[in-house]
């Protein structure tokens, strides 16, 4: 298939390993100018070689941190006008949301929300006047299944898709696209990098602890760059142009199956002399042959919730909303939802919609 791409030029941030580089080397197979960013000159003319060997693409690197204001106008000086941007850059380290300091927070705001927001703002409008535009943010399955330990990450995701929520509806008749990329686990630098911890950790040699996490996915394995950089060719195709404000979730079908027990968590809410109150446990099989009746009884009492993830729940308009910021969830309190409601407003059984897992099926994800 034509993508209808040759001559297109586009910028790639972050693309000189892993998902970037694999949207970038997809990109310059449909004959699209490339420029692509990162930090290390070193690795990143050697992608943007590899990728010209590859391709017969024109690509230009440009090594700089694309989440300062001084990186970002070195690429655009660079690209000049475009007609693709693919937002990408390193995701926020785990932890315990006790011990970040607003630092901490900002730091991942900038990174995986602002810089992104911002390089839209700064090339949207030519593309309006073009008539041709394609955006695609490279964030997280975090962003329909939150992932406890990447707080950080679930928080500066489910920003920006809330943001594009909006301002992908106001572009599209203008033939600019603006969608969100949802990697699952994905076989690249930082997975692996994630997994080697979690391995010496458990005691176990990587290669085992990394078979063990494959299979916990339905597709029994981790997705490839090369899978992801088509996915993204794709959104940028001349052919993609009715298809905007989407999360498109590459996950191996393991959103919304339910883990073995392992890692998700039932809450129930009880009152004790008066005083609301959540109760958490490991969910067991019997959650798992309940669920469907529990939810129904839900309905009208709110009592007990089973559901795997949050963001099973289609958005009233289109698919763009996360489920945590419009259901509660485990975000429940981040704000207000897709019809204003404020957080305030958000009754206590809506808090239940939160079931947590340890990534979709347990298995490990660096969201
Ligand atoms: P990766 O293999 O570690 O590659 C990251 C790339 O980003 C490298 O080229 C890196 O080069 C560049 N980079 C990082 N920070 C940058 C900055 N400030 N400015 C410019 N370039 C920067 O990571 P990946 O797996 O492709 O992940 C890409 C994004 O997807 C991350 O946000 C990650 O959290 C998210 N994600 C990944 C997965 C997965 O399974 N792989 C799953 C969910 C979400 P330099 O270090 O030289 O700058």
């Amino acid at each position: 298939m034509d993508l209808g791409l040759k001559g297109r030029k586009a910028i790639v941030c972050a693309a000189s390993k892993g998902l970037g580089k694999g949207c970038a080397m997809a990109l310059g197979r449909e004959g699209v100018d490339l420029v692509i960013n990162a930090r290390t000159k070193a690795t990143l003319d050697a992608a943007a070689e590899e990728i010209r060997a590859a391709t017969g693409a024109k690509v230009t690197a440009v090594a700089c941190d694309i989440t300062t204001p001084e990186g970002r106008a070195e690429v655009l000086a660079a690209a000049g006008p475009i007609d693709i941007l693919i937002n990408n850059a390193g995701g926020p380290p785990p932890g315990n949301f006790r011990d970040w300091s607003i630092e901490d927070w900002q730091k991942a705001l900038n990174a995986n929300m602002l810089t992104a927001i911002e390089l839209i703002r700064l090339t949207v409008d030519g593309m309006i006047e073009r008539k041709f535009g394609r955006i695609v943010n490279i964030t997280s399955g975090a962003v329909k299944a939150p992932i406890p330990v990447l707080g950080l990450s679930n928080g500066a995701r489910t920003g920006l898709t809330g943001f594009v929520a909006g301002v992908a509806r106001e572009t599209v008749r203008h033939n600019v696209t603006i969608n969100g990329l949802l990697p699952g686990p994905f076989d690249t630098d930082r997975l692996r990098g994630n997994m080697k911890l979690q391995a010496d950790k458990a005691g176990i040699p990587y290669e085992t602890y990394a078979q063990q996490q494959a299979e916990k996915n339905p597709a029994g394995r981790f997705g490839t760059a090369d899978e992801f950089g088509a996915a993204c060719a794709f959104l940028c195709s001349a052919h993609a142009g009715f298809i905007t404000g989407q999360n498109l979730l590459m996950d191996g079908g393991a959103f919304p199956a339910r883990s073995e027990g392992r890692g998700r968590i039932v809450m129930r809410l009880s009152r004790t002399a008066g005083k609301p109150r959540i109760d958490r446990r490991r969910a067991s099989a019997s959650d798992d042959a309940g669920g469907h009746r529990d939810r129904r009884e839900h309905q009208g009492r709110g009592a007990h919730r089973t559901a795997p993830q949050g963001g099973q729940v289609p958005a009233a308009a289109g698919g763009g909303v996360p489920a945590a910021v419009r259901r509660g969830g485990a975000a429940a309190d981040s704000g207000a939802d897709r019809a204003g409601q404020p957080a305030s407003a958000v009754q206590p059984r809506d808090l239940m919609a939160g079931v947590q897992s340890a990534g979709a099926g347990g298995v490990e994800q660096p969201g």
